[in-house]
């Protein structure tokens, strides 16, 4: 008997179909096949944009094992699960928008949203751009302070500034 796991509760059950019915009280038949094709993993992936190359294909699965092997069977196994996962996601938050007479059970395409809004890069990013600028020579307090504390190194002026870094460094050594 295959077993197939429950993206909603995680466990490992017989018939899915019907667990989803009756254990999550999944009603909406659209909602239910695209659960039941994710946990099949029977997810047509189709015109998607490769993760790797972001170039778009009519069948990215088929491109990503043929094109790029020199990635590992387990890497490119993860890469067409998420891919699936987006796809079902989509399909989801698609079946969301349109408010089904028979409301929607589920919520992971929900969690999948709030996720990604997450990961989107917080004001405070800001404060890291300001951090570039310390250290530059407009920053001229500490810009002379440095200087004043680096030891004149009297080198002939004929040699490049890179020739004089090396003899300095050659003179320290001794
Ligand atoms: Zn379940
Ligand atoms: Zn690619």
């Amino acid at each position: 008997m295959v077993l197939l796991e429950c993206l909603l509760c995680t466990s490992n059950v017989s018939h899915l179909r019907h667990h989803l019915r009756s254990a999550h009280k999944v009603l909406n038949l659209e909602e239910r096949q695209t659960l039941l094709r994710l946990a099949r993993g029977r997810v047509k992936l189709r015109d998607l944009s490769c993760p790797v190359c972001s170039i778009k294909f009519t069948l990215v699965e088929r491109h990503l094992i043929r094109q790029h092997s020199v990635l590992t069977d387990p890497v490119v196994r993860n890469l067409i699960k998420t891919l699936k996962w987006k796809v079902s996601m989509d399909e989801l938050a698609r079946l969301r928008e349109t408010n089904p007479e028979i409301p929607m059970a589920s919520t992971l395409d929900v969690i999948e949203s709030l996720n990604l809004e997450d990961q989107v890069p917080a004001p405070q990013d800001h404060q890291v751009d300001d951090s570039f600028s310390v250290g530059l020579p407009d920053n001229k307090g500490d810009y002379r302070a440095d200087a004043s504390q680096a030891e004149p190194v009297k080198m002939p002026e004929t040699y490049p500034e890179f020739v004089t870094l090396n003899l300095h460094d050659l003179l320290e050594m001794d």
